[in-house]
Parts: structure tokens; C-alpha cells; sequence
């Protein structure tokens, strides 16, 4: 198992951050971190940092970066970031903001001078990885800003969410949440409950009673509109013609009553097809296993 620890900005944690590390390597399970990278304001600090993170049993970092985060954090932090922990051999991952209009891409760091020699690793180093992470809203207002100013849809992640009952979200107020999609904080339909106080147990087994949680995982939240767009026409669900993550048109879905009435009224006519799939993926996975 992996535990994936992020934010907000998870090193305002301070010191805890070093403990919550350990703790989780005592458990025999490996450990990422999700940083913008504002602490490593020199060579010399990131190194420090790194070395006592990896210290208490760090796995893998990941850099956030791009137009929104450089507002705030310059790119020589995170090229001390990526220098530090490509010397300490932790796995390292950059990802950096993808959308239109954008003017810092991807090619701002594979051809950065200091950093292109990470990228053809010999066998003595960590990989260095830098992908593109489509920009996702985190809020109903920002959803319906970006709405406004997507390309149209030429290359659609229409597929299922594999994210759902394969990985859970703990909150800073103890909720926990049955995915880590960027908006699942603030879809409530996603809330499993009081992870301090509940049986962490039942409360990831209840969500198997749930059969929009079953839908999404077998056939993603695009199918699910598609699905909606049957029964209101294609002209009625917009976010068809939109280019964006998985998790857009979840949040799309939840966050429109109209599509949510429609689910409830109509579920019945797919239950049985989707629960035939999701029994095969099921068997698929435990003959793997
Ligand atoms: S698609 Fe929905 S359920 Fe899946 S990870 Fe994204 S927000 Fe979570």
C-alpha cells in the first residue's frame, strides 16, 4: 500500500510531517508526498529537508508547478527541490499545470539546463518524471468559471474511475472520502464519514451498497452523462462537448440537481449490465491478486 500525503500544502505540518513519515514507514508502508515546493528556498535547505525526510522513510516526491503555483513559488524552488532529492535517490515526480493559455509548459523544465540531465537517468539514479496535470476547479464557482474557457472535447477521458475503492482520502477534519480526485473534498456525495470516530472498516465496505459508486468505478462519470444526455438530450448536458479530467464530469454531475434527479429516477435501466461488469472486473482483480 502506498499512503500519499498532500494538501492544501502538507509541510505547514512542520515537524509532524517528519513523524507522520516514520510512522507510516514503521507500518511497512511506502510514502509520497505532494509539495509546491515553498520551503526549498535554496539548494542547501532542500537538501536538508530531504535528507531528514528520507531519513524517516520517504519514497517518492511530487512537484506541483505551473502558472497558478509560480504566482507564489518560483521555479529556482523547485529546481532546488528536484536537485536535492535526485542527489538523496527519491523517486521524484514534477507536474506541471495543463490547460489552455497557459505560458509555463512542460518544455520550461525538460530543457532547463539544470535539470535536463535528470532525465536520462543511469542506473545509479532515481527516475525524474514530469508529467502534465490537467488543471482541475476545486470549488462549484470555479467549476462553472472554467467551464467558460475549455477546448472543445478532441481528446476525452471517458473512462472509468479506477480511483474509487482503490484509494481513500483522510482530511485534516477527519472526514474520510472514498476517492482523491482533486474536487472529491467538496462533492458530499463522496463522504464516507468521521474517520476518527467510525470503523474505518465499515465505513469503506458501506460504499459496496452504493450503486452510483459501483457506476462510476465500472464506467466512468463521462458514460454516466452520456447516459443523462439519453434521457435530456445531447444540447441539455454541455460538458459532452468539453475537454477535461475524469474528474470534471463527476464534479459536473454532482453538482447539477437536474443530472442527479435523473440518476435516481433512471438508474434502474443499466443496474443490471453494470453490475454484470462490475462482478467480471471484480473476478478480473482477484485472479491477479
Ligand atoms: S472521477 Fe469522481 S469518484 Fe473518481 S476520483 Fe474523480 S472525483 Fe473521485
Amino acid at each position: 500500500g502506498i499512503i500519499v500525503i498532500t494538501g492544501g500544502e502538507c509541510f505547514l505540518l512542520g515537524d509532524n510531517l517528519y513523524e507522520l513519515v516514520k510512522y507510516i514507514n514503521s507500518k511497512k508502508l511506502s510514502c509520497r508526498i505532494v509539495t509546491n515546493g515553498y520551503w526549498a528556498k535554496t539548494r542547501e535547505t532542500a537538501f536538508d529537508v530531504l535528507s531528514k525526510l528520507k531519513d524517516a522513510g520517504l519514497n517518492e516526491i511530487n512537484f506541483s508547478t505551473g502558472d497558478d503555483h509560480l504566482e507564489f513559488v518560483p521555479i529556482e524552488y523547485i529546481k532546488n527541490g528536484i536537485i536535492a532529492s535526485m542527489s538523496l535517490n527519491i523517486m521524484t515526480l514534477v507536474n506541471v499545470e495543463y490547460g489552455i493559455n497557459r505560458t509555463f509548459d512542460l518544455r520550461n523544465i525538460t530543457e532547463d539546463t539544470d535539470i535536463k540531465q535528470y532525465l536520462f537517468p543511469n542506473r545509479k539514479i532515481s527516475p525524474l518524471g514530469i508529467v502534465n496535470g490537467l488543471w482541475m476547479p476545486f470549488t462549484k464557482e470555479s467549476l462553472q468559471k472554467i467551464e467558460e474557457q475549455l477546448p472543445f472535447n478532441t481528446n476525452k477521458n471517458i473512462g472509468r474511475c479506477e480511483n474509487l475503492f482503490n484509494t481513500l482520502t483522510i482530511t485534516p477534519n477527519h472526514r474520510m472520502i472514498a476517492c482523491c480526485g482533486l474536487p472529491a473534498t467538496y462533492i458530499r456525495y463522496l463522504d464516507l464519514g468521521n474517520a476518527r470516530t467510525g470503523n474505518l472498516k465499515s465505513l469503506y465496505d458501506n460504499q459496496f451498497n452504493d450503486f452510483l459508486k459501483i457506476w462510476l468505478y465500472v464506467e466512468g462519470p463521462y458514460k454516466i452523462l452520456l447516459f443523462i444526455s439519453e434521457k435530456i438530450g445531447k444540447e441539455n448536458v454541455k460538458e459532452l462537448s468539453l475537454n477535461s479530467h475524469t474528474c470534471f464530469y463527476c464534479a459536473c454531475i454532482f453538482s447539477n440537481q437536474i443530472y442527479m434527479e435523473i440518476i435516481k429516477k433512471s438508474y434502474q435501466d443499466v443496474y443490471s449490465i453494470v453490475m454484470f461488469k462490475y462482478f467480471i472486473l471484480k473476478r478480473r482483480k482477484n485472479e491477479k491478486k
